[in-house]
């Protein structure tokens, strides 16, 4: 539950773009996340989906493209 509740505050806070952390931030942890086993095609269809889809982690079940943007997330596998 609470693990659920997490999420959907980090997504509330990627969308409204509070607490994010540098663009190049970003672009060095998505670059890492593309690269890693854990990464898959969501398939799902939420009105988070279209901004920040399809990507997600098995290890944590975050969509990774709003997690990489949020300064407080840190990578469940300490990727980064
Ligand atoms: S957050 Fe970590 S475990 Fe998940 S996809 Fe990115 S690098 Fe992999």
């Amino acid at each position: 539950m609470f693990k659920y509740l997490r999420g959907a505050i980090g997504l509330t806070k990627a969308q409204l773009g509070v607490g994010l952390a540098e663009p190049r931030i970003h672009q060095l942890r998505f670059h890492r996340c593309s690269t890693c086993p854990q990464i898959y095609e969501a398939p799902m269809n939420t009105p988070f989906y279209a901004r920040f889809g399809p990507w997600a982690c098995r290890s944590c079940g975050c969509l990774v493209k709003a997690k990489v943007r949020l300064r407080s997330e840190r990578c469940p596998l300490g990727y980064w």
